[in-house]
């Protein structure tokens, strides 16, 4: 069984992922992949150098993502071209990953929305939460600016557009005991799921 985990900043996704990996799922992390297509020695590295210049290679030999990220910033082109090298690197590594994997895996994929995944998902879940709760989650716990906060919430979509594309909702606006609980719920109906 493939889960899809979304959810925007601060939501609380990595907790939800984090309890369902005690109860036994295997979880891949978007995220995750989308810095290890990059590293140092791979072709995912020598593409985006081949198409982005030198310049975006740091003098230890990683990516500049400071400096790739200002190149592509205002371009809706170049941002293209950047996401046509990742994503199939991406989508690669995550089937593979899969193909190996017996029992359920969760893809926690806080982009779903935005990006065009091909997986094949037996299910979507997405952990929405007030903005007001998640600002003061990213003010509290990452040391986020309240300004910063809403920024990087109105540059993804919004819980709405995640809602509308799920097949469950957790609502995460309690207490970690209870956003536990409501995954573990979710989990169990999940896999009850696949038994019928
Ligand atoms: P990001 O996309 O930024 O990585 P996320 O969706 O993965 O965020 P988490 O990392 O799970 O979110 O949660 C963000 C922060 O809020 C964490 O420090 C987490 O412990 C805290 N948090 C999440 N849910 C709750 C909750 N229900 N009550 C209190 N704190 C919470």
């Amino acid at each position: 069984m493939l889960i899809a985990l979304t959810g925007g900043i601060g939501s609380g996704k990595t907790t939800v992922a984090r309890h369902w990996v005690e109860l036994g799922a295997t979880e891949i992390d978007a995220d995750l992949l989308a810095r290890q297509v990059v590293e140092p020695g791979t072709a995912g590295l020598e593409q985006v150098i081949a198409t982005f210049g030198p310049g975006v290679r740091s003098s230890n030999g990683t990516l500049d993502r400071a400096e790739l990220g200002r190149i592509v910033f205002d371009s809706q082109d170049l941002r293209l071209k950047l996401e046509k090298i990742l994503h199939p690197l991406i989508q690669d590594e995550a089937q593979k990953i899969i193909a190996n994997t017996k029992g359920p895996v969760v893809y926690t994929i806080p982009l779903f929305v935005e990006t065009n995944s091909p997986l094949k998902f037996d299910s979507v879940v997405t952990v929405s939460a007030p903005q007001q709760v998640r600002v003061d989650r990213l003010v509290r716990q990452r040391g986020m600016t309240s300004q910063s906060a809403d920024a990087r919430i109105a540059a993804q979509a919004s819980d709405k557009q995640r809602e509308a594309v799920a097949d469950h909702v957790i609502d995460s606006d309690c207490t970690l005991e209870e956003l536990k609980e409501r995954a573990a719920a979710v989990y169990h109906s999940l896999l009850a799921g696949q038994d019928k």
